[in-house]
């Protein structure tokens, strides 16, 4: 078995984001061309969904041939199991991490040690390019990102707590304050309960950089951060299966992880769309060797940025992720409405009349709006933006606003502004998402690989 190229320290950490723009492209299409030989010859699941589809790794020669492969997602890996793994690996050899699987089935990832070490230092060098030193005191919320197994540096050097979103919000602030922390990187959601409770109390917690992952950072949510520890929050884009897929520089850019993480944005058949228009994010990890994770479908929606960064670094840039296609709720006619525009309903009627909400889709053509008011509530604007909202999913809609005490959260600290109860059969036996699933892909090996919804 030969061995596959990977970049050292100093590519990983500045090297590569220094590359000219043709430079990194050279360098992107050669590491791409080993992995797909590589999966092709050693890992079962690709070989037969290729075949299937009649091509073989060389009629790949850049990353813009890759919408003639086929799509794969997180049910698929699942439903493919030992297939989808390097069968030149003893699966038992690898170092293994779950996803929490609070949205949708939970998946394994299996990776070598070295390619572990690569997920995370790319973590880390979005940090250390906002700022962050080894002997800052760093607090992490723990999250699957760091908890574990720290390299030696980090282990040695590295001045770090953690607080726990189990936690309650007392000890959590404690250990804040006894620790004198100066970064906190860890959960967007535990993140954001933090800084609401710090707020509710009157307080502030200045810190230097906080650095929130693992959720669509929405407007409110970046809100409230910058206002309990002053400073602007600086999001990371990722997903435990993928390491770091985008991050935000110094100027509020999200760089694409570009020499690590293939992104590509493509409309519901896997055709790339325009740059400036959304569509779903499809990932190619170029180092996943041992369970290569190729053209992997999230259901996130964003899209690519035609602007450019001044700070230095030079990965290509996308805009702020808008949320899960989970998220986007379906209107009677199948459209999807997007989450961001459900935070934008008061925009026109004078400020926002409620403090806290979370919207309830019943069926496509019912939904109940639950709201805590503010101070000074306003009845007629809260009334304004039910309107909007039954503009946009259309007449005869029945949207209910119910006052309510407080909105309730999950357990482990995710805010749930969305809530859908839709009942697959009730809307022509499956939802958008789960049609889109299945895209590019033939009916039996959809089937095989799980991506039949049953
Ligand atoms: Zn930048």
């Amino acid at each position: 078995m030969t061995r596959n190229p990977f970049p050292n320290l100093y590519a990983t950490l500045v090297g590569n984001l220094r590359k000219p723009a043709e430079v990194l492209a050279e360098q992107r299409a050669r590491q791409l061309g080993i992995l797909l030989r590589h999966a092709y010859e050693n890992v079962p699941l690709y070989r037969s969904l290729w075949d299937a589809a009649g091509v073989r790794p060389d009629d790949i020669r850049s990353p813009a041939d890759l919408p003639r492969l086929p799509m794969i997602d997180k049910e698929c890996i699942v439903a493919a199991g030992n297939d989808a793994v390097d069968r030149n690996v003893d699966p038992a050899s690898l170092d293994e991490m779950s996803t929490s699987g609070t949205s949708g089935r939970a998946i394994t990832m299996r990776r070598e040690i070295r390619e572990m070490r690569l997920v995370r230092r790319s973590y880390l060098r979005s940090l250390f390019y906002n700022g962050a030193r080894p002997w800052h005191r760093n607090v992490t919320m723990a999250s699957t990102w760091l908890s574990k197994k720290k390299g030696l540096f980090i282990g040695l050097v590295a001045k770090t707590r953690h607080i726990y979103p189990k936690d309650t919000l007392d000890q959590q602030i404690n250990t804040l304050r006894e620790f004198k922390a100066r970064n906190l990187m860890g959960q967007t959601g535990g993140l954001y309960l933090l800084a609401r409770e710090i707020l509710r109390r009157g307080e502030t917690f200045p810190l230097k950089l906080l650095a929130p992952t693992g959720a669509t950072l929405m407007p409110q949510m970046r809100q409230a951060m910058r206002d309990a520890f002053q400073t602007e929050p600086r999001d990371l884009y990722g997903a435990v299966e993928l390491g770091a897929i985008a991050w935000q520089c110094k100027r509020g850019s999200y760089h694409i992880d570009a020499d690590r993480t293939l992104v590509e944005i493509v409309d519901s058949d896997g055709n790339p769309v325009p740059s400036g228009e959304t569509g779903q994010v499809v990932c190619t990890t170029l180092h996943g060797y041992a369970l290569p994770l190729i053209r992997y479908r999230l259901r996130d929606v964003a899209s690519f940025s035609n602007q450019t960064c001044e700070c230095g670094i030079r990965f290509p840039l996308m805009n702020a992720p808008q949320g899960r296609i989970n998220d986007f709720l379906p209107t009677p006619t199948g459209e999807l409405v997007s989450p961001h525009y459900l935070y934008h309903i008061f925009d026109h009627v004078g400020g926002s009349p409620v403090k806290e909400w979370r919207i309830i889709q019943h069926a496509p053509d019912r939904l109940t709006y639950e709201y805590v008011p503010e101070d000074d509530f306003n009845s007629s604007a809260l009334e304004g933006g039910m309107n909007v909202i039954r503009e946009r999913f259309g007449a005869g809609v029945n949207v209910r606003a119910v006052k309510v005490e407080s909105v309730p959260m999950t357990p482990n600290g995710k805010r749930t502004c969305i809530v859908s109860e839709l009942d697959p059969n009730a809307i022509g036996g499956m939802r958008p998402w789960d049609i889109e699933a299945q895209a590019g892909m033939s009916h039996d090996l959809a089937d095989k690989y799980g991506m039949i919804a049953k």
